[in-house]
This record gives C-alpha cells, structure tokens and sequence, in this order.
C-alpha cells in the first residue's frame, strides 16, 4: 500500500531521523495522522510498536523542530495546511471535500521515484518542466502521465516557485471533474514531481494557432469546448477556489473533443463573506485577461473568473490571438475602466459575443454565475444544420448536398445566414433555404437560429442581410497563422508586480492610483509601436480620453513594416531580422533585468531611440517608468533618477512618498 498524501508530513518526518519503518505502525497502530497527536502517544505506545528509547529521543527532537520550526520552510507542512497565506479575507467554513471516491490506478498518493520514468518533454512553465512519462502502478500496469518536476536551480527550489508547486498539488489533490486535470500523485524525489493525467494533444492554445496542414477548429467544437469550461470552472467555484489563469494556454485537450483545466499554480480559496481573494504583495498574474478589479485592487472573485472566461472566449475564436496585443501593459487598465472591451472575432457570433460582453461588465456582481453561464453557452450556441442543394453561387460559401453546417449568424426574417462547413471548415455566407436545421425534423430553415441578444459593441452591427454575400469571415489561411509564444506574457505579468510593488494601493474612492492616472495623459504609445488593436466599446459613446503626447522617444520608422497585421504580429514584423541579432538579443536582455517591467517591445524602441546606446535607453526607460508614476516632469524624473544614481525602486519611492 502507498503512503497517503494526508500524512506525507509524517513520512517525511521519519526519514528526515532515518526512522522510516516505523512509519506504517504510528499510522496504523497508533492511529496518529497529525503531529498534534503525538500529544497522547506515551513512551509505552512507542516501545509497543518496537521503537527503542533512543529512536524516541530522536522523533521527540524531531517534532519539537516541526513544531517551532517556520512552516514556510517546511513543505510538506504546506501541502497539509493547504494553502500558504498570502493576504486571505477571514474564511467561511469550506465545503471542500474531504473524501474523495477511490480513482482508478489508486489514491492520489506518493509514488515511489522509481515507478516514474520520463520520457520527451512537453512544455514549460513558471515553476516546472513538464515530460511525457509512464508510471508503473504496483499491479504492474503502466500508464502514460504527464510529470511535472519542480525546477530547481543551484541553491534548491525558489521560495515562491516551492510555493507555488506545492499549492498546486494541494489543490489538485482535491478535484475530480472530467474536465479539471487529475493529479495522480506526488514524487518525493530530487526534483519533486507531480504526476498528473497526460492530454496527448497539449494546450488548446497549440491547437488553435498550429500552422497548416493542421485545420482550424470547427466553431462547434470551440462551443463545446466552452461548455466544458464553464462546467468545470462552475465545479471549482462551488469547491470555493478561484483559478485566476483562465486562458486557453491553460486548456490541455485530453482528446480531441475534450477539454481539461490545468495549471493550478496561481490557484486560491475564495474567503470571506464577500467571496474573494486579496493578493497580499507582487506576485506575476496575467495581465491582459484580468478583470478591471484585479488589477486595480488585486482582487480576484468568481467574477473575476468569468471576466478571464469571457477573455478565453475571444482567443478561442480569434484563432489564438492574444488579448490587447500592442497595448501597453500599464494602459490596459485604463482601457477597461473606458468601457473599452476586445473587439468580435469574425467567427464569434453576436450572440455569442454577447455573453462575452455580460462576462466583461464593470461590476462583478453583474456578470453571470459559471452555473448560469452553462445554461447561456447552450443558448447562445450555434445551430447544426444540414446542405440540401449544391451552393455554388459566386462569393457564397460553396457547400454539397449533404454538408453538416454550423449556422453561426441567421435571423427568420433574413435569406442569407452564415455559417461554416464542416466538412470544408470554410465560413461564410449561403441561402438560408439551401440547408434545412438539424433540430427542425428536415423542414427548410425559416425559424430564428439564435434567442441570444444581439451584441452591443458589435463592430458589424446591421443584420447579416446589410452584408454584400461573399466569403468574408474566412478563418485566416494557415499559413498566415503563427504560434505566438506569448512571450509578451512575461512583460505583462511583471508589470502588474511593478504595480503592486511601488507603493500604497489607493482605498475606496475611486480614485486613481498614481500610475494609472498618469497613464491617462500618456499618448498611445511611442511612435512606431504597432497601433492598437480595433477596440469595441460597450458604452453608448465609447470615450477615449484625450491625451497629450508626450516627447517619447523617437523610433526609425521600420523597414518592410507589413501593413493590415494584428498588433502582436505587427511586433513580431517591426523587429523583422533584428530578433535574431544576438547582440540585439543580448542588449534587450539587459534592459529587461535592469527596468523591472518593461517589455521586450518598448526595449526594442528605447534602443532604437539611442542608436542601439543600450546605458542611455536604460536611463529613457526608467525615466518613462518614474514619470507614469509620479505627477512630476520628466526632467524632474531625471534628476531624481540621477540622485539616487539611477536605482528606479529607490526613486519610486522617493516620489510615492512625496506625491
Ligand atoms: P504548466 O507548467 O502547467 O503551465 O505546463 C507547461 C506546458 O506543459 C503546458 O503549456 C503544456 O503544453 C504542457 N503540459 C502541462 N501539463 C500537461 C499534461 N498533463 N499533458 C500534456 N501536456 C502538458
């Protein structure tokens, strides 16, 4: 029998004093599952189960070390107490589970080293890597699984990555839902391991932006795929967990019509009356996919969830695009608090976009429950229908007799709908009575497709019947599409640390805090920068704040700047051959270890403002940073700056303090 996770702290504890063999008889004779119980564990129970006087003297001074010890350090205390503090709102009794039905290939349980071997690796992430592996159960049988090792570097495991990597076991180790990654077990070796389900198609995000021969996902199995999700995050929320990473990167596809939930790392109980987390200091989370109250307080809900639900949602449909590419990480924010929301992806449909929209509502309380979203997803979905007459008509999406058709957009009183072929993967628009609905018995489609709202925001507001039929909404040709490594990510993240890290939030009133109500008298961006992407707004008049411009750095305009690019792509061009530099490479490594927060693609412009003087396009950038904190000039900066021999964080708080 393998030990359980609920005592890994007692294990670890005998063989921290070489006493390992006594591990069974404490467990089981002497029913002590927690240290506190050694409280009533007398000498004689220790020579009953064998144990010799001097073993006991070592167990004693072992226990008084666990006790006083700081739990922080000791790990496995982490994995029993849950969850390492950061900043929790007083708890309302959990209805976790405390017991969980028996799974197939045993308990979520140590495993032994040895029983795990690895094989090619998967990915990367924050705190680990992760590798193909076959586990050996006791009976012999083997099972593929995903390990992830915690990564180590040369003087042990990062405090927060240990952190981080135990949280995630600790939660896992309590979730089963066929659509949330199953940890099957932990492996107490050097480096520790969690070994987890394997999803042998990796992360949806691969999937949606795989270049050609790959297809592109069918519209109907991205809906199924979303009401999969809202499933599963409905299930974490009733557990009282908020995830906090939703994007589609964190979506494992277990099949290729299944999704998981995975990456628990940033996960946190909800506490509190108000059913929230806080977070208690800088910690990196995803910039662009939180919701306005996350970053602003640092709050996460639910809601906040949904909100990232909602974001999900638009990958999904934007082929992987990523969210607000090209903007600013600081100007997200600000973007939101405008009622300014990520535009509809062509192959999302009103309705659809709909639900987004309500996900994206200033107010949390205002956005749907994961619950009601499940049912909203089985409403606002596509319809399936059927091709009953060859469509070839110049500029309407060609289909044959037969064809399954999704019916993305159609209305009773409109002729032309739109639509995507399943067998083709083509979208675009056809005669309504060439297909009849799957669900109307064979009768020609005449009745409404959708119940769902039409979209405020909507950037093609008029019915599809206002639209010359032709195949507009095509998905990108493949080989347009590109994998973005989300590289940006690291920038985002790092700037909401800067956030959090420079000085006091402001409370209540909503008021500003100091570098975000700078960022609203800052420009778009530097010349140069791709522009932003088309936004949406949900207010009636979308309200773009006027901004002066600033003397940011001037950029030479780029060489073969490909024109009618998405932003991130826009990035990727504006760099054209200079990314593969290395002294290039080199210098913006630099930038980015000395400017805390600042983006590869604001380092790529400062360089190119100096002429590639990388010391100099280091002082523009800590200048630019100090300037959107503080209400002074940016002369003003630069003398602060120089006092205190450029060291920014001294100068931020020089100016917080000061304000
Ligand atoms: P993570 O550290 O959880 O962000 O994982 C990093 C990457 O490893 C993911 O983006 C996936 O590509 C891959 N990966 C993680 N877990 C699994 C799994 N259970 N099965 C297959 N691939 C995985």
């Amino acid at each position: 029998m393998l030990p359980e996770a609920g005592s890994l702290w007692l294990l670890k504890l005998l063989r921290d004093i070489q006493l390992a063999q006594f591990y069974w008889p404490i467990l089981e004779e002497l029913n002590v599952t927690r240290p506190e119980h050694f409280d009533f564990v007398k000498p004689e129970d220790l020579d009953g189960i064998g144990m010799g006087r001097p073993a006991q003297r070592r167990l004693s001074e072992a226990l008084k070390r666990l006790r006083s010890g700081p739990k922080s350090k000791n790990w496995v205390y982490k994995i029993l107490g849950g969850f390492a503090p950061e900043h929790k709102e007083p708890t309302l009794p959990s209805d976790s589970p405390r017991h969980l039905p028996e799974p197939e290939g045993g308990l979520k349980c140590l495993i032994p080293e040895g029983a795990v071997c690895r094989g090619e690796l998967l990915g990367s992430g924050c705190f680990g890597v992760v590798h193909r592996g076959l586990w050996t159960l006791p009976s012999g049988k083997s099972v593929p699984v995903a390990v992830k090792s915690l990564r180590v570097g040369p003087e042990g495991p990062m405090g927060t990555e240990l952190g981080d990597f135990l949280r995630e076991v600790s939660v896992m180790m309590n979730l089963e839902h066929p659509h949330v990654l199953r940890l099957h077990g932990l492996v107490l070796g050097q480096p520790l391991q969690m070994v987890m389900e394997l999803a042998p198609l990796g992360s949806l995000h691969a999937r949606l932006t795989a270049p050609a021969p790959t297809p592109p996902l069918l519209v109907a199995l991205l809906c199924l795929f979303l009401r999969q999700l809202a499933g599963a995050m409905a299930y974490l929320g009733a557990r009282g967990l908020v995830h906090r990473d939703l994007a589609t990167r964190n979506l494992l596809l277990a099949s290729p019509r299944t999704i998981k939930v995975a990456d628990f790392g940033l996960v946190r109980p909800l506490g509190g009356a108000r059913g929230r987390y806080v977070m208690g200091g800088p910690r990196p989370i995803p910039y662009a996919w939180c919701a306005p109250e996350s970053l602003r307080h640092g709050a996460f809900s639910s809601a906040s969830d949904v909100w990232m639900f909602g974001v999900t949602l638009w990958e999904m449909f934007s082929g992987g695009e990523e969210p607000w590419a090209g903007v600013p990480p600081y100007l997200i924010l600000q973007r939101l608090e405008d009622r300014a929301r990520l535009p509809r992806p062509p192959l999302c449909s009103r309705a659809l976009y709909s639900l987004a929209l309500r996900c994206w509502a200033p107010h949390p309380a205002d956005r749907p429950s994961f619950s009601h979203l499940e049912g909203l997803l089985q409403e606002a979905g596509p319809s399936e229908a059927c091709c009953v007459r060859d469509v070839t008509e110049p500029g309407a999406l060609r289909m044959e007799t037969g064809d399954p058709i999704t019916v993305i957009e159609g209305s009773p009183d409109s002729t032309i709908w739109k639509g995507q072929n399943g067998r083709t993967f083509k979208v675009g628009s056809f005669p309504a009575s060439a297909v009849t609905l799957a669900d109307a018995g064979g009768l020609p489609a005449t009745r409404p497709v959708h119940r769902g709202t039409p979209a405020r925001g909507d950037q093609h507001p008029g019915s599809i019947d206002g639209k010359k039929a032709n195949l507009w909404d095509a998905p990108p040709a493949r080989g347009q599409r590109r994998n973005m490594p989300l590289e940006r990510m690291k920038g985002i993240s790092r700037s909401l640390e800067s956030v959090l890290s420079l000085g006091p939030r402001p409370t209540g009133g909503g008021s500003s805090p100091p570098e975000i109500r700078q960022a609203r008298a800052v420009p778009q961006g530097p010349p140069g920068l791709p522009p932003r992407p088309p936004l949406s707004s949900s207010s009636p008049q979308p309200s773009q704040p006027s901004r002066e411009r600033l003397p940011w750095p001037k950029r030479k305009p780029p060489h073969n700047h490909p024109m009618g690019m998405p932003g991130a792509r826009k990035a990727a061009a504006l760099s054209g051959g200079l990314l593969s530099d290395p002294e290039l490479q080199r210098k913006i490594m630099e930038m980015e270890l000395s400017v805390h927060g600042v983006t590869h693609q604001e380092c790529q412009t400062a360089l190119g403002a100096t002429g590639g003087d990388v010391v100099s396009a280091i002082r523009n950038l800590k200048v630019d940073q100090l300037f959107h904190l503080s209400s002074r000039s940016r002369a003003d900066c630069w003398r602060i700056l120089e006092h205190y021999q450029w060291d920014l964080s001294a100068a931020s708080r020089y100016v917080l303090a000061r304000p």
